[in-house]
């Protein structure tokens, strides 16, 4: 195990603040280290492995795509492409599907889109896109000048110009930013990486309507919110409001690296041939993942994630050691006690048996969506312990 964290830290690019765990094996809502101890999952890696890890449905599917075709070129048709985009669609009433390999390829896909549809209508000029402050849209050059934190605005200079940030629910702002260069809205109905936290529903009504009087592009990060981690397909459906493009990942594939880019009727046009491209994206043995995903993706299941979140609620709510609860569903922000760090308490959970994740100062959850409740509870008392001894 030494010998492993010794040469990855020799031979891989430290850009990762690792844990000192070596992940061995995991089966479900559990993981097992080098050296044998066994860990409850409260991070699916970070709300990729959406049925937890090897679950058994999504191993055939992956492992009978391996036996059949593992790749071909995006110049040929597919049949696990065309299944899962017409899945997402029905699911979904959007028109089109685009696939990626990542969040930030996803958002991407859709920055291109967005201007495109307003240069074709309006020409040159109008390419503003307006996101949030506190954002999180990736680590491309494109979504870094989209997020909304200035902590990633440093070193890559230039970014891309025409990206306007306003603050989270503040409606007035907003407006106030929108002018003749505007083309699009982009927000993540709940920030993820910024801290977990959910929008007002008022808002994100608000720049529904606001994009439907003004023809702008409503465009909704769901690459963390997305696929049931809400309770919900995708989170934007508990609002009643109609984006123009839907971007997913993480969860979509069960930890596999894939992404979609949904279009609604107005977009359903705006890149045709030559305009946009992958290799990878689109793979059969990913696509054939993520529609194993989505199949499984139902009522029962975002009911599941509903009872979780009122367990959860239930159990840590009035805690002296919880200030607050975030998000939505299975996406859980926690806020620790004054002076507690969530780093500390992240370390002290994987010595108790646990894996949690952090969102800026709060203990971030995103468990597995099947997680038993039992799973559930035992990884929140080992969480409510672990913040007892940090604080000790
Ligand atoms: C993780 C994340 C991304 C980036 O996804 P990658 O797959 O890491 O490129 C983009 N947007 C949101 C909301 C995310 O949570």
């Amino acid at each position: 195990m030494t010998d492993i964290i010794k040469e990855d830290n020799e031979n891989i690019l430290n850009t990762y603040k690792r844990f000192n765990v070596v992940i061995k094996e995991g089966h479900g809502s559990t993981f097992t280290s080098f050296d044998g101890k066994k860990y409850i999952d409260f991070s699916s890696g970070i709300g990729t492995n959406s049925f937890g890890a090897c679950d058994s449905e999504w191993v055939n599917a992956v492992v009978n795509q391996a036996k059949t075709v593992q790749h071909t070129s995006n110049l040929f048709y597919t049949e696990p492409q065309v299944k899962l985009a017409k899945l997402l669609c029905e699911k979904t009433g959007m028109k089109k599907v685009f696939f990626s390999n990542s969040g930030a390829e996803s958002n991407e896909c859709a920055i291109k889109a967005a201007r495109k549809y307003s240069f074709d209508k309006y020409g040159m000029g109008r390419s503003e896109i307006i996101t949030l402050e506190n954002s999180f849209h990736g680590r491309t050059i494109a979504t870094l000048s989209a997020t909304g934190q200035d902590v990633f605005h440093q070193y890559f200079f230039p970014f891309v110009g025409d990206f306007i940030h306003t603050p989270a629910n503040d409606i007035k702002a907003l407006d106030e930013k929108i002018n003749e260069k505007t083309c699009a809205i982009m927000i993540e109905t709940v920030q993820g990486e910024g801290g977990v936290n959910a929008l007002d529903s008022e808002f994100i009504k608000h720049i529904d309507k606001v994009c439907k009087e003004k023809d702008l592009v409503f465009i909704v990060d769901e690459v963390q919110t997305g696929n049931g981690r809400t309770g919900y397909l995708y989170s934007y459906m508990e609002y009643n409001v109609n984006p123009n493009i839907v971007t997913t990942a993480k969860g979509l594939a069960g930890g596999l690296p894939f992404g979609a880019i949904l279009f609604d009727s107005k977009l359903e046009n705006t890149l045709s041939y030559g305009q946009h491209g992958t290799t990878f994206g689109g793979n059969p043995i990913c696509a054939s993942a993520a529609y194993s995903v989505l199949t499984r993706l139902d009522d029962k299941l975002f009911n599941h994630v509903k009872e979780c979140r009122k367990y959860l609620e239930n159990k840590l709510k009035g805690n002296k050691y919880i200030k607050s609860i975030s998000g939505k569903g299975m996406m859980v922000g926690i806020e620790l006690p004054d002076g507690v760090k969530a780093y500390d308490v992240a370390v002290k959970c994987m010595e108790n048996g646990l894996i949690p994740l952090t969102a800026k100062s709060k203990i971030r959850l995103l468990p597995p969506l099947n997680i038993s409740i039992e799973e559930l509870d035992l990884g929140l008392d080992i969480l409510l312990k672990s913040i007892e001894e940090v604080i000790k």
